[in-house]
């Protein structure tokens, strides 16, 4: 019989600082530029070259960690992790090992409506490797363009339970650190990685088992699928009363499976020592009282606002925090009318279709000075909310005004019963039967009768207005 078994996950998160420049040198972090355009003799690791810090760097550090709830090292330290490889010219990474930036921290995200925690142990810098570029003509090449750019490894206690626990706490981050203008968020493009641990227990047991970790997860579908396939592989091995050797796995998009890269290396494999070209890393009170100031309001704190003091349902609230950029375009519409439902109805169902965004820039189809005018035209009654519709898609990707396009189409709400008794009165006598039918107290034909109107009156009539109207009429004809 097979035991149950109790999954326990813990991340570690490599995110990419937004610089310009290096975490050591005065090099470009661009990305996209040709292969090694971006280097210099520090990033190349060239002997008698000397490393300066990023002070810019260590204050998206800082604040990062802070976001985290993470408790701010007053001095740390720079430590050289050995290891060969090609994209590495150095032949070591600057890095932090017993003395990280910050320690202690916890990250709360959703699931399913549920609140879930989970401890982050510490959050320190290191920089980041060039690329290895295979395949070009059956050669391999190294761009070492990357090579040198700030990170941030955000590294998670064993709490979480479920891949579907893995992949959300990895959104609630992404998301902190697109609001506190971090890092870009974009999985795809490497610049926010995720390497999964994994082992197994009997539930109930308190001893953790020998773990895996998953390398290359580059996207939120992937940590989610990469961990279900390695606790299935881990499963059946123990199952089958073996034993997990703690390796270090690539997951394969592509066929579903996770494959063995090397056999895991403990510390001592990287031969860690102080680096010796940096002095300690001091962080003053000043620049974490500084940081803590730029930090804003993040995600969890803009939806439990939302949600409670607004009225939003935590759906809307969910999907207008996924950008800054919503975020900021839903509080200036608000700033302008305050109907912050209606707002956000209008900006969850029309606006988010079209807008586009790319890590921390967007680009937003109305502004909030348009939005705003033209909810107030629908609050005014001057046009219907159908009318509305299609106002807003003539403005949108422009910098027109509703109150002109209104004008310009002759779009206004017909709401004076002058207007629109004739047509009503028309079309009951068309309709006699129908009629008949209302008269006789079926109700519900008087529903026909007012989608006739709209129709006739492409929506602009006041459907409220019509339906007196057509009551009143059919009175005066029984009488
Ligand atoms: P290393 O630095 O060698 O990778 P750490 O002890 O710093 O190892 O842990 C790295 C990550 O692995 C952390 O996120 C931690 O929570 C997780 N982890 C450690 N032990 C286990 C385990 N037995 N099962 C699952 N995850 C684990
Ligand atoms: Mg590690
Ligand atoms: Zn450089």
């Amino acid at each position: 019989m097979s035991t149950d078994y109790e999954p326990v996950i813990g991340l570690e998160v490599h995110a990419q600082l937004l610089t310009e420049t290096k975490l050591f040198c005065c090099c470009a972090t661009a990305f996209g530029r040709a292969p090694n355009s971006n280097v210099c003799p520090v990033c190349l690791g060239l002997p008698g070259s000397l490393p300066v810090i990023n002070e810019g760097a260590v204050r998206l550090a800082v604040r990062a960690a802070l976001a985290l709830g993470c408790r701010v090292q007053s001095r740390s330290l720079f430590a050289r992790k050995n290891y060969f490889y090609p994209d590495l010219p150095k032949g070591y990474q600057i890095s932090q090992y017993e003395e990280p930036l910050a320690v202690e921290g916890c990250l709360e995200f959703e699931l399913e409506g549920a609140a879930h925690e989970v401890r982050i142990q510490r959050v320190h810098m290191e920089d980041d490797a060039g690329k290895n570029l295979h395949g070009l003509g059956g050669d391999s090449a190294v761009d070492l363009n990357r090579a040198g750019t700030p990170l941030v490894e955000i590294v998670t206690a064993p709490d979480l339970q479920s891949s579907a626990e893995a992949a959300a706490m990895m959104r609630a981050l992404r998301d902190i650190l697109l609001f506190i203008g971090a890092n870009d968020g974009n999985l795809e493009e490497g610049s926010l990685r995720c390497d999964a641990n994994i082992s197994l227990r009997p539930r109930g047991s308190q001893t953790l088992g020998t773990r895996c970790e998953l390398k290359n997860l580059n996207s939120f579908r992937f940590v989610q699928r990469a961990i279900d396939v390695e606790i299935v592989r881990q499963t059946a091995i123990l199952d089958a009363g073996g034993q997990i050797d703690q390796e270090t796995r690539a997951f394969d998009p592509n066929t579903g499976c996770t494959r063995t890269l090397r056999s895991k290396e403990d510390a001592h494999d990287y031969r860690y020592f102080p680096e010796p070209d940096l002095p300690p890393l001091v962080v003053s009170d000043a620049m974490v009282q500084q940081e803590r100031g730029k930090l804003g309001e993040l995600p969890a704190e803009v939806r439990r606002r939302w949600t409670s003091e607004l009225g939003l349902s935590r759906q809307a609230a969910l999907t207008l925090t996924q950008h800054p950029a919503y975020v900021r375009l839903f509080e200036e519409t608000r700033r302008e009318l305050d109907q912050p439902v209606k707002i956000a109805n209008w900006l969850g169902t029309e606006v988010l279709r079209d807008a586009r965004v790319h890590g921390t820039s967007a680009e937003l189809p109305v502004s909030a000075g348009q939005l705003a005018e033209l909810l107030r035209l629908v609050e005014a009654g001057t046009i219907s909310g159908k009318q509305a519709k299609q106002v807003y898609s003539d403005i949108a990707g422009t910098a027109r005004s509703p109150g002109q396009v209104v004008a310009e189409l002759g779009m206004v709400r017909v709401s004076d019963s002058a207007s629109l008794e004739p047509l009503c009165r028309s079309l009951v006598e068309r309709h006699p039967s129908q009629a008949a039918a209302l008269r006789a107290g079926k109700k519900n034909i008087l529903g026909f009768f007012v989608g006739q109107v709209m129709k006739e009156t492409k929506g602009s009539a006041d459907p409220k207005l019509v339906s007196e109207i057509l009551e009143r009429l059919i009175m005066e004809q029984a009488s």
